[in-house]
């Protein structure tokens, strides 16, 4: 461990954590409601829970580790998780709902900042919680049905773009 090893702060394990929710049976076979722009695109056949989720690899959390250099930057700047948020999860949310992703990511309790670096990556503070606890998270903040544009709005987007 070099110099930094002693000042970051790092997520604990599972077990060690104090994470208010894990992954349970019951979140894995919860339903995600498909976002508004989705649905105007597309008839999905099949609905998606969030164990379709995480065993597709759209949902993903590692701890960053100061035993690798490349996660010091984001270490350094206070964040102990890098969160993978993938394509299939982006069609359950839309980007001009009432509380965008990240910032239902962030009012999740134990998580701290939420720094969305671009459509797909996140890193997170939470300095109590374990990648499971923080995976549990990401599943709240998706349920969570205000980052989802209300049909009627969609409805009535298509209907206005109709007229142009
Ligand atoms: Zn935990």
């Amino acid at each position: 461990m070099d110099a930094y090893g002693d000042t970051f702060q790092v997520a604990p394990e599972r077990g060690a954590c104090a994470c208010p929710t894990h992954l349970t049976e019951s979140l894995l076979a919860t339903k995600v409601p498909f976002s508004t722009w989705f649905l105007d695109e597309e008839e999905p056949e099949d609905p998606v829970t969030v164990g379709d989720l995480i065993e597709m690899e759209a949902f993903e959390v590692r701890a960053l580790t100061p035993d690798q250099p490349e996660d010091h930057p984001d270490l350094a700047r206070g964040f102990q998780f890098e969160a993978w948020a993938g394509d299939e999860v982006s069609c359950h949310y839309d980007d001009d709902a009432r509380l965008a992703f990240d910032a239902a990511v962030g009012r999740q309790p134990g998580i701290g900042a939420v720094d969305w670096e671009d459509r797909e990556v996140l890193y997170i503070t939470a300095p109590t919680m374990c990648e499971e606890g923080v995976m549990t998270a990401m599943a709240g903040a998706l349920l969570d049905r205000r980052v989802r544009t209300r049909r009627l709005w969609g409805w009535l987007r298509r209907l206005s773009s109709r007229d142009d």
